[in-house]
């Protein structure tokens, strides 16, 4: 899809993707494993950030590699793309999910003793070849290859034995692309919580072969012994949407969690103004926010160009200024693209009654792609991806 106006970031995406595409098929499936290391070409797509933030939407992504190659060739990838989608899926059913593990990474915070190890770990000073520059790479760029995440979080639990919840916290400090679906859930899965009984051991072979030999760990934990916790809450239905009413005026409400606004309001939405909320102190760290913000700059322009409103930004999602901005505007109506499980649904939560108070409905829309998938993250991933051609199909995709 062009962009009528130019838009660094969304530029930037949409032009990576398409460097991307040609090798999306075979390419990706015999290279996505390898972590040639940070400054090396791998055969991954580095498009985390924009689809953690939607700038560009999964949806996009699917149909533009589907354009070029056959689903059975891009399997692999689009696999992977919809694992994105079906971690969304299955927090978005079990929130309580989330909720424990912010309460264990407080609990963990204040009660782990070992603050030294937690300390040289993130330092990158462990002595462990591989995790230590790991760390540092981290900390410096805001990414990792997919293995080496999984390599990293397997020896902070199992070699080190440090508490997964602080793990994953230092993750979502750090990464650019951090979300707390993907991370939260790949660490419990990497833990042996996430599928119960079953782990995930790096080992010095594997590590070896996968970085083209760059780092070669000794002294690995030989065994995963998955980790344990209380029996989860029953996955509740997926909380339905207020309906949105087209034909009221309304106030576009843009948010960290979906900033191409453009592609989920198709057809004749008209707003009267918009908001950008830059969400600042609702990212959990500088590499996130410095990406957000410099993506806000560039929704800002693109949104009043393609809705023809004028748009402020606004540095905290409370109800005053929400209230302020639907009675400037003159609206009762809040429309928002729909936040998943996480801080910024968190801080919408308590605003609708507030809102309710003063005659303003707060309505969240959800992509049609989530809706499509959403409700079939109930198991595990391998029930999942038995759904995913006739959905592709439904989309008119495959
Ligand atoms: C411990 C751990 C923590 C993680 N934390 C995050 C996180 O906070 N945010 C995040 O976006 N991803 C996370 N991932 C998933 C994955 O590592 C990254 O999405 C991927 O490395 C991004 O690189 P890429 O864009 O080159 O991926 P590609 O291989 O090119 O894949 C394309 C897209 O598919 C999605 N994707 C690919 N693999 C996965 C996966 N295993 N799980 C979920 N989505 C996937 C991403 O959106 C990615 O951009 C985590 C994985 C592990 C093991």
């Amino acid at each position: 899809m062009a962009d009528p106006i130019p838009s660094p970031m969304r530029a930037m995406a949409l032009s990576r993707l398409a460097g991307f595409v040609p090798s999306a098929g075979q390419a990706y499936a015999a290279g996505r494993n390898t972590d040639p290391g940070p400054d090396e070409p791998a055969a991954v797509s580095a498009l985390s950030a924009y689809v953690r933030y939607r700038l560009i939407a999964e949806q996009e992504i699917v149909a533009d590699v589907l354009a070029r190659h056959s689903l059975e060739r891009a399997a692999k990838f689009v696999q992977e793309v919809l694992w994105r989608t079906y971690w969304k899926g299955w927090l978005e059913m079990r929130p309580a999910v989330w909720t424990r593990f912010l309460a264990e990474r407080d609990r963990q915070h204040d009660g782990f003793s070992d603050t030294g190890a937690i300390a040289a770990a993130e330092a990158g000073q462990t002595g462990i070849d591989g995790f230590d520059d790991w760390a540092r790479e981290l900390v410096a760029t805001g990414y990792l290859h997919n293995h080496a995440r999984m390599w990293f979080a397997s020896i902070w639990i199992f070699t080190l034995r440090l508490p997964w919840a602080l793990g994953a916290d230092f993750f979502l400090r750090h990464l650019t692309d951090a979300d707390a679906a993907s991370n939260t859930l790949s660490w419990r899965w990497v833990a042996g919580l996430q599928t119960p009984g079953k782990t995930y051991l790096a080992t010095t072979e594997n590590i070896a072969r996968y970085t083209n030999g760059r780092f070669a760990p000794t002294g690995l934990a030989r065994e995963a012994i998955a980790l344990r916790e209380p029996p989860a809450d029953a996955p509740r239905a997926l909380p339905e949407p207020v309906p949105y009413d087209a034909r009221q005026p309304s106030l576009l409400l843009v948010t960290s969690e979906d900033m191409h606004t453009e592609s989920v309001f198709l057809g004749t939405a008209t707003f009267k103004a918009a908001r950008v909320a830059s969400g600042g102190a609702l990212l959990w760290g500088d590499n996130a926010r410095r990406f957000v913000r410099a993506a806000t700059a560039d929704t800002v322009s693109r949104i009043a160009a393609h809705f023809d409103c004028p748009v402020d930004l606004t540095a905290i999602l409370d109800a005053q200024t929400l209230i302020a901005a639907a009675q400037g505007a003159g609206v009762r109506q809040i429309v928002t693209p729909y936040a998943p499980v996480g801080p910024i649904a968190g801080a919408l939560a308590p605003l609708v009654s507030e809102l309710a108070g003063q005659g303003i409905v707060l309505t969240q829309i959800r992509r049609d792609w989530d809706r499509r998938f959403w409700p079939h993250a109930t198991k595990g991933f391998f029930a999942f991806k038995d759904r995913i051609p006739a959905i592709l199909r439904e989309c008119g995709l495959a």
